[in-house]
């Protein structure tokens, strides 16, 4: 099978453009409406008050759903950034996502004898991200990015007319105290971006990253106040504690409370920017609000996120609220990769043949069966129906199996209950599995390609190390 992102791939240091509509020129007479998708790193769908939380963590988002279309089994196609953000962009199950060596990047980054082994993401350029396409078709189209993950040569800032890299060493410079830009700072820059636009007739399509409810978890004293209640020690990790690190009964609820009062200030910041983006001009507007994966407070023994591929890192929210969107909650299983051709449809720009996700926010496909989510880290890939989480692990060969019906957490493993489910589950990685190596057997063909790349764009060492004080570069 001829691999789907191959053929979107653009030319190295040539500008691909591609052509839609009469002219390629945009009808400035039109009622596209402006669009805003907020991505709040790390935020788990069940600590918002519309899926059932018992804090007032989201009274802005509560206040949309009322009234917009709620998303309520959405799923993210990785439990870390970069490959959730890369199927979100390019709405491929499997991204090109590849790990160029440090030590062969000259700019910047030279790397010691232990360092040689360390990698740095970089996405294999594609033409046919959604945010090239709402450009191409007369949107103005801008990114407020400040997960190190987006760095400036990781291909990601490039799908944009405009990025702002909001990342220690770009355009920021971060403490050890908040290793990133805090939200207030992203929503000023954006809001002053939205007020200084030379044509506020075009339509914009604008990405902002939250990373606020990110660890560490520095709440804002407002918010904090509101939350915390209990005293302790924020013992975050990226992995299973050892029973010397495990948290203690405090200190988990400290950090738990402090999550919250994230999400609050988070809550806050989309509703700031939803105001003004709505007085910004006179188009209609449409907000979208998810997340790229959960965080784990020991609900499968571990911290964090990035590890595994269970239902508390995968389940996302996704909430969308505009006057063209009719208000409903949907309960039909919808992937990060179905957020792109949304949009797309939404500005009435045609959905390229071969991409994973279908259009879901006008109306659900119909007669759909079969429809599966799917996720994929380092040695692991899960597969999501309606009914089945199913997590195989490649190095084991082993799957553990959630009956999403009866054990909505997926706390239990059924494999051994259900065997001839198993062998469904265990024939579809196994083809999963050939599209994944596809996928990386030409992304390591094109190595020599993307190192030349991102040799030719500089970076600064402080940039290395914030992706090594977030845990990204090992
Ligand atoms: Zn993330």
């Amino acid at each position: 099978m001829f691999k789907r992102w191959s053929a979107f791939l653009v030319p190295f240091f040539v500008c691909s453009q591609i052509c839609i509509g009469p002219g390629c020129a945009p009808d400035r007479q039109d009622n596209r409406p402006n669009m805003i998708l907020v991505l709040v790193d790390a935020l788990r769908r069940d600590h918002l008050g519309l899926y059932g939380y018992d804090k007032p963590t989201s009274p802005y988002l509560d206040s949309l759903a009322g009234s917009g279309l709620v998303f309520e089994d959405a799923w993210s196609q990785g439990s870390q950034t970069v490959f959730s953000t890369a199927s979100l962009f390019t709405s491929q199950l499997f991204p090109p996502i590849a790990f160029a060596p440090i030590s062969r990047l000259s700019s910047g980054i030279t790397g010691s004898t232990e360092e040689t082994a360390k990698t740095i993401n970089v996405m294999v350029p594609i033409d046919l991200t959604f945010p090239t396409l709402l450009s191409e078709t007369g949107y103005a189209t801008a990114a407020f990015m400040n997960n190190p993950n987006h760095h400036r040569f990781s291909g990601f800032p490039d799908i944009f007319d405009e990025a702002f890299l909001l990342i220690d060493g770009e355009e920021f410079s971060t403490t050890d105290e908040l290793p990133y830009a805090d939200g207030a700072t992203m929503v000023r820059r954006l809001t002053d971006w939205l007020a200084g636009r030379e044509d506020p007739d075009q339509p914009f399509f604008v990405y902002l990253h939250l990373m606020d409810v990110h660890n560490p978890y520095r709440p804002p004293d407002e918010f904090r106040k509101r939350f915390v209640t209990t005293a302790g020690i924020d013992r975050y990790q990226n992995a299973v504690p050892t029973k010397e690190d495990l948290p203690s009964p405090a200190d988990l609820k400290f950090m738990i409370e402090s999550y919250d009062a994230e999400i609050a200030f988070a809550d806050s910041l989309i509703k700031e920017v939803h105001e003004k983006a709505e007085v910004s001009s006179s188009r209609p507007l449409v907000l979208v609000v998810t997340s790229d994966h959960g965080d784990e407070f020991l609900d499968h023994g571990g911290l964090g996120h990035g590890r595994t591929l269970e239902m508390e890192l995968l389940r996302v929210p996704l909430i969308v609220s505009g006057e063209s969107i009719a208000p409903r909650n949907e309960k039909g299983l919808v992937r990060m990769v179905d957020v792109g051709p949304s949009l797309l449809e939404i500005a009435g720009v045609p959905i390229p043949s071969g991409w994973d996700g279908r259009p879901v926010f006008r109306s659900m496909p119909a007669s759909e069966t079969n429809i599966e989510s799917v996720a994929n880290y380092a040695r692991l890939m899960s597969v999501t129906t309606t009914e089945w989480h199913a997590i195989w692990d490649r190095q084991a060969d082993s799957i553990v199996l959630h009956d999403r019906l009866n054990d909505p957490e997926g706390l239990i493993d059924v494999a051994g209950d259900y065997p001839s489910v198993v062998t469904d589950f265990r024939q579809r990685f196994s083809e999963l599995a050939k599209d994944r190596a596809e996928m990386r057997r030409g992304v390591r063909d094109m190595m020599d390609d993307l190192i030349r790349r991102m040799n030719a764009v500089e970076i600064r060492e402080e940039t290395e190390e914030q992706l090594r004080a977030l845990g990204y570069v090992d």
